[in-house]
């Protein structure tokens, strides 16, 4: 049925494409093509085809058996949550996310396990006490680093 009213359509378009084709260097005739166009469109707006829709509702009504309404009184259910995530971001439970928030501010260093305050705040990467620790460590192996090249 669609395919057919798709002919219908490009029939239209061709009659109308064809008229413009020949009067499009006429001006008298171009000024009278468009207000007959405009004549036919305003009969078409004024009149929508109500009729049709009814007699599409008709028939559906015998088919089920049932009176069908126009009306949807069928409401769409409220927080629909999609399939997926967004990129990047995990879905977190709401338990989850209460216990980040009630930590946040006074999260423990993942280094020195000290309780770190807003104000001083540090991390694992960002950890004086690790940094401190780090600077030995590269310390010593310089030395032996030395030693080795001195008994070499
Ligand atoms: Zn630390």
């Amino acid at each position: 049925m669609s395919g057919n009213s798709d002919k219908m359509i490009q029939e239209a378009y061709s009659v109308v494409s064809e008229c413009l084709s020949i009067i499009a260097h006429d001006p008298d005739a171009m000024t009278s093509f468009i207000k007959s166009q405009k004549e036919i469109r305003k009969k078409i707006v004024d009149k929508p085809p109500e009729k049709d829709k009814r007699s599409r509702a008709e028939k559906f009504a015998r088919t089920l058996g049932v009176p069908t309404t126009l009306t949807n009184d069928i409401r769409n259910p409220e927080n629909v949550k999609n399939k997926g995530r967004v990129s990047g971001k995990r879905l977190r439970s709401q338990r989850e996310v209460a216990f980040t928030k009630a930590s946040k501010g006074s999260k423990n260093c993942g280094y020195c396990r000290k309780k770190v305050s807003p104000n001083e705040k540090h991390d694992r990467r960002t950890c004086p006490q690790r940094i401190e620790d780090e600077k030995k460590k590269s310390m010593e192996q310089d030395s032996h680093g030395m030693f080795d090249s001195e008994n070499d």
